[in-house]
């Protein structure tokens, strides 16, 4: 599928999970993304990448044109970037390592807010993220979004009436949310040491935390300050 630049609309495979969730509209909310945020996606797929013959050298926030052949030292072509991320998801779903501290502080934050993975798996992966989630004590409803996000914030928010977060490490991501649902209070997070140095904070976040104690601490002052 081609996305439009600001495409912030719902896919009907996504809309369908919103409708089958069953949250409580006035117990705040809290959305997360799940590669680079609770999964260490970078970690794990480069380990995919190094037994598939290839490397990772990240110069800059992003796969396509950083992954490179391990024999010839050149960056593999556009077409080869998603067929080894394709193939990294149909066999590494449910073996990717977790980000530290991510299942203690949401395991913390469960107690005065409902946690949901917003999380762009493929479709046909969901079932694997989700054991993947419960393996790593981390279970949680998932939705698997496709495209942008902000059409899955806007359709939440439209339905709560206590305060919504949202973590994502794309800032495409976090813009979305702040063109179609404004309201949701935006973390901008990104796990991978190398990955976060090579980014600054996304202009639409409300803040950049890039470690779990630090989300936990944030999301509980703001809830404290709004009298929960
Ligand atoms: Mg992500």
């Amino acid at each position: 599928m081609e996305l439009k630049l600001e495409d912030d609309s719902l896919h009907d495979d996504v809309l369908i999970q919103l409708e089958a969730l069953r949250l409580a509209p006035e117990r705040p909310l809290i959305v997360s993304d799940a590669d680079e945020v609770i999964f260490a996606f970078v970690r794990s797929l480069e380990g995919f990448l190094i037994e598939n013959g290839n490397f990772l050298d990240l110069q800059s926030f992003a796969l396509s044109g950083n992954i490179r052949n391990s024999e010839t030292g050149e960056p593999v072509s556009a077409e080869t970037v998603k067929a080894l991320i394709g193939d990294f998801f149909d066999q590494r779903t449910e073996q990717i390592e977790p980000v530290e501290g991510a299942a203690d502080a949401l395991a913390a934050l469960s107690t005065q807010a409902q946690i949901l993975v917003l999380s762009n798996v493929p479709l046909d992966r969901l079932a694997a993220r989700r054991r993947a989630l419960v393996k790593h004590g981390m279970d949680y409803p998932l939705v698997a979004n496709i495209g942008r996000k902000g059409g899955a914030m806007a359709y939440l928010m439209a339905r709560h009436n206590a305060p919504v977060f949202f973590l994502d490490d794309i800032p495409h991501n976090i813009a979305s949310v702040a063109r179609v649902a404004a309201a949701v209070t935006r973390v901008h997070f990104i796990a991978d040491h190398r990955l976060r140095d090579l980014l600054g904070a996304a202009e639409d976040a409300d803040i950049r935390i890039d470690d779990w104690p630090g989300v936990r601490r944030y999301i509980e002052t703001r809830l404290r300050a709004q009298g929960y």
